[in-house]
């Protein structure tokens, strides 16, 4: 096998995007799928073991070719401290109309650990790197916003006077954060329903109003003032960091991201939370959203993860694979002509591609109005 077609798992979950009387889900579109009532709010292209494509000549999941043929589909020879061979990185077509969970990735000596301890919780020793490419407008929130601007908040609401006076004098980012963790329940609802009855404006307010309404009282709430919350441009992209809260609130885009499912997670949802363990592994550096950025390119969009990933936006210029990895792909608007060792077929809108690192040589030549989402190591 060369390039072979993928057959992607959807995830339903109850944040993604449905049916409207004039729109379809970005997903369901863009597979020619009948969205029904569900909500579609993740396709996922690569071979995670939670969810790994299956080549739709054969039927045979992606993540077992992998397994028995490293060599071939990865270029590597088994490694003796990973006994078994996986795509180092998952794509995803991420679609939110709701807020996703507070959560931080753990950086890989923390991942180690963790995974060690609690295996059920945190499935792999890996580190989670993520990037995300705004397809729509994008609303997320990520990073601490700088420590004076949070303080003016707080003492410009006499709703939040009891997390202030909780703290020290010049509190830090930690003791803010630690305050709405361990918060009883009851004082953080009460804060949190005074704070939506005073007049406050702002991206931040605005944030902690929506929050509050689907989530009343929660702890997640409180961190739209902690947090930077900002929209993203079609186009624009984030990269976050280990160990840096964030949330993706509501858009449509891509996602690249190492190959790990270590998630910590704050608030926000009613999957596993640990409070404690956030608290002691978050980065309470502040990050301004220009620092979250990656820096616009030349010509395509182009992103290098270290040795985990990279992750590009084929639009306008044809791309040459100059290495022996692995690639998936999948075309989001438009066609492309791909090249592989001579052999040539036409990619079409919403299929997605596996390519294995043993093709010598892979080109891919956008038509006009052609955007393809392109990950490889
Ligand atoms: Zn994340």
């Amino acid at each position: 096998m060369f390039v072979e077609k993928l057959s992607c798992p959807v995830r339903h979950y109850a944040w993604g995007e449905r049916a409207t009387a004039d729109r379809s889900p970005y997903i369901s579109a863009l597979l020619g799928a009948e969205a029904g009532d569900l909500p579609w709010a993740e396709l996922w292209i690569g071979a995670h073991p939670s969810g790994s494509a299956v080549v739709k000549r054969t039927g045979e999941p992606l993540a077992k070719l992998i397994q028995e043929q490293p060599m071939w589909m990865l270029g590597l020879a088994p490694q003796e401290n990973s006994p078994q061979p996986a795509l180092p990185f998952l794509l995803k077509v991420l679609c939110c109309s709701e807020p996703l969970s507070i959560q931080s990735h753990p950086d890989k000596a923390t991942a180690a650990k963790l995974h060690a301890i609690l295996p059920k919780e945190f499935p792999d020793a890996n580190h989670k790197p993520e990037v995300l490419l705004a397809l729509s407008e994008f609303r997320m929130m990520a990073g601490f916003r700088p420590l004076k601007e949070i303080v003016t908040d707080l003492d410009d609401s006499p709703a939040l006077r009891p997390w202030r006076k909780a703290l020290s004098e010049e509190p830090t980012l930690e003791e803010l954060t630690r305050f709405v963790l361990e918060a009883d329940a009851p004082l953080l609802q009460n804060m949190a329903n005074l704070y939506c009855q005073e007049e406050h404006t702002g991206i931040q307010a605005e944030q902690f109003h929506i929050l509050q309404e689907k989530y009343p009282g929660d702890c997640g709430v409180f961190f739209a003032l902690l947090l930077n919350v900002f929209i993203l441009k079609p186009g624009e992209a984030v990269f976050v960091h280990a160990n840096v809260p964030h949330a993706y609130l509501e858009g449509e885009g891509i996602e690249c991201m190492a190959n790990s499912d270590n998630v910590i997670r704050a608030g926000l949802t009613p999957k596993y939370i640990n409070r404690k363990l956030l608290l002691s592994t978050l980065d309470f550096t502040p990050r301004p959203p220009s620092l979250l950025r990656v820096p616009a390119s030349q010509g395509d969009f182009d992103f290098t993860c270290g040795d985990d990933f990279r992750l590009r936006l084929i639009q306008t210029t044809p791309y040459t694979r100059d290495k022996n990895v692995p690639a998936v792909f999948i075309v989001l608007e438009g066609r492309a002509n791909v090249e592989a060792d001579g052999k040539r077929f036409v990619a079409v809108k919403g299929t997605a591609w596996f390519a294995t690192a043993s093709i010598r040589k892979l080109r891919v030549t956008p038509s006009t109005n052609t955007k393809i989402a392109w990950a490889e190591t």
